[in-house]
């Protein structure tokens, strides 16, 4: 999501986009891939990204299908107008939230290309 050492992601929006992303995802495999489920969606700790731990079996999800699947994954987080789970009995640091930096980083991700995970820019 972003360039490492140059432009992170706050700690704030990273937390947000975190709740956000894991509500999302979770429907969207729901709907589209019922027969995997996401384990878990985590900030990587450089702030630059996620990553995204899903029950694969038989390895039925091609990497391919699960760029498409955060693609998909983008309008729906933004659907959300209450930031899930951002409560005290819910959240470790649920004050350590950003929900509308959050929607704006996830505006700007539907504007941008998603590289197809089988082609890491950083991995060549
Ligand atoms: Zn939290």
């Amino acid at each position: 999501m972003r360039t490492p050492n140059t432009e992170l992601l706050t700690p704030k929006v990273t937390h947000s986009l975190e709740h956000l992303f894991a509500v999302a995802l979770r429907a969207e495999f729901e709907e589209h891939q019922r027969d995997l489920q996401v384990l878990d969606v985590s900030p990587m700790g450089c702030r630059t990204g996620y990553y995204l731990t899903v029950l694969n079996p038989a390895g039925a999800l091609p990497l391919s299908r699960a760029t498409e699947a955060v693609r998909a994954m983008l309008p729906e987080a933004l659907e959300i107008r209450e930031l899930p789970g951002a409560r005290l009995e819910m959240c470790g640091a649920y004050r350590e939230h950003d929900f509308e930096q959050a929607r704006e980083e996830i505006v700007r991700l539907t504007r941008e290309e998603i590289v197809s995970l089988e082609k890491p820019p950083l991995l060549g």
